[in-house]
């Protein structure tokens, strides 16, 4: 956006003046201002129009301006605006929610704790999980395993839970007690190896480490069904087979970060029912209200939360768990789910048609890999395709596309030269095609600008 209107302008001026955005490099933020959405479309203040390839930020799974979803929120406001979940109280929306969200998770998660957003759910799980152990007279079970390259968060524990290198190296974490194993990604470190071979490899990592570590110390082993925000990373089909195996063989808990994967993505109900795990706890967000308003939460299986009921109090919580307008708001989210069968309609209809169309941008000269599953989908840009060499980073050749993609109305996000997709489920097979000719179109002006 090289000259803007005076509004736009005006806009941008307050940004570098008083707002510290998330993830932004504050040198010189200019930020895009979006100032309206309707169904799988955004408009900014210059009056373009934008294909939301990203869900916000993958978390408008009914899109925008669903009037029940607003309706939902004024009637909670109107009725209970605010009262907490502390000391022996509840209302209405979060019993509700609580017991709804148990009919739909997989095997017997039925236990619901609510956060203000996933960072909040897996703090809770770092928590809860020590507490576990600990109740069960092994207080020296404190040690999570995660991956390199994940994401859980932002918060001083999500942030270490998550495996981002930019991440730790801001305020010196991770904080002890959280270890990272290598991630099962192909496209970018599988070498020589084929696909199964390496899924194998990496997943006995997660063996190796118990080994090294002691089973006796390690609480828990975290992780995304599909790594999100480090790339759209979907594990060979050999991965997960092999975790479960590991897993069941050693006495460690098993929690499944769900804020992306979750409430439909996949085209299940939660990436765990897609790929036939069963965690003994999960985070949940994004989905969850389709991002109307801020809720997160842990879901808690039945042997865990036995156990944590012989102590009895878990002291632990935040004012705004189980907020009463996000619990409306969440509740009637999952109606509109269940009664359009949107998440039946991404398995059989959308998910196919879209992993269909992008697997043809496989053959632009730029593309190295497309890879998704439900309606998450990934585009490795690349030099030489052969050999999967990627452009050197400082020619931020992703960065390059997205520009495009956003002058030329399509948001699709960079993770270094991975491009993802993840617009929102109600995306029909028309706006699928014009997403891809979006993509197509910043594919070529990429590649041109390449020379
Ligand atoms: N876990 C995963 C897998 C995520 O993708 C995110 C956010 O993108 C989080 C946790 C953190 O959620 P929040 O930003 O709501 O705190």
């Amino acid at each position: 956006m090289s000259s803007v209107n005076p509004q736009t302008k005006a806009w941008q001026d307050i940004s570098q003046k008083h707002h510290l955005a998330p993830f932004s490099d504050y040198k010189d933020l200019r930020p895009r201002i979006i100032t309206k959405a309707k169904g799988v479309y955004l408009w900014d203040s210059e009056g373009q129009k934008i294909l939301d390839g990203m869900a916000g930020l993958w978390c408008t799974a009914l899109g925008y301006g669903r009037e029940e979803l607003v309706e939902a929120a004024s009637r909670q406001m109107r009725e209970l605006p605010f009262y907490n979940t502390f000391f022996k109280t509840a209302h209405p929306p979060v019993l509700e929610l609580a017991r709804t969200i148990a009919e739909i998770t997989p095997g017997n998660l039925n236990h619901l704790f609510f956060t203000g957003g996933g960072s909040e759910g897996n703090d809770t799980m770092l928590r809860l999980v020590r507490h576990y152990w600990a109740s069960k007279g092994m207080p020296e079970k404190q040690i999570i395993i995660s991956r390199k390259n994940a994401y859980h968060g932002s918060t001083v524990a999500g942030a270490s839970l998550g495996g981002m290198k930019p991440m730790h190296e801001q305020g010196g974490l991770p904080i002890p007690g959280i270890v990272h194993i290598a991630q099962p990604y192909w496209f970018a470190e599988g070498g020589d190896l084929d696909e199964e071979t390496f899924g194998i490899q990496v997943a006995d990592e997660l063996e190796k480490k118990i080994q090294a570590l002691g089973e006796n110390k390690i609480a828990a082993f975290i992780a995304e069904p599909i790594q999100g925000a480090g790339g759209v990373i979907v594990p060979p089909a050999s991965y997960w087979p092999r975790i479960r195996e590991i897993l069941a063989k050693y006495d460690i808990l098993f929690v499944a970060d769900e804020v992306i994967c979750g409430f439909g993505r996949t085209g299940e109900w939660f990436g765990s029912d897609y790929y036939g795990n069963q965690p003994d706890l999960m985070t949940i967000a994004k989905g969850l209200t389709s991002g109307y308003v801020p809720m997160g939460g842990l879901v808690v299986s039945d042997k865990v939360y036995q156990q944590i009921k012989e102590v009895g109090d878990f002291n632990h919580g935040f004012t705004y768990s189980g907020h009463p307008v996000a619990a409306a708001v969440a509740l009637e989210n999952i109606r509109i789910l269940r009664e359009e069968n949107i998440v039946e309609t991404v398995k059989t209809q959308t998910a196919p048609y879209f992993q269909k169309r992008l697997r043809e941008l496989c053959a632009h000269p730029l593309v190295g890999e497309v890879r998704g599953v439900g309606l998450l989908g990934a585009i490795e840009l690349v030099k030489d395709k052969a050999s999967r060499t990627r452009y050197p980073e400082a020619q931020a050749v992703g960065m390059m596309c997205r520009e495009h993609c956003f002058n030329n109305g399509l948001v699709m996000r960079a993770v270094g030269d991975t491009m993802i997709i993840a617009p929102p489920l109600v995306i029909s097979k028309t706006e699928v095609d014009e997403l891809v000719e979006k993509a197509t179109l910043c594919l070529d002006l990429t590649q041109k600008q390449l020379g």
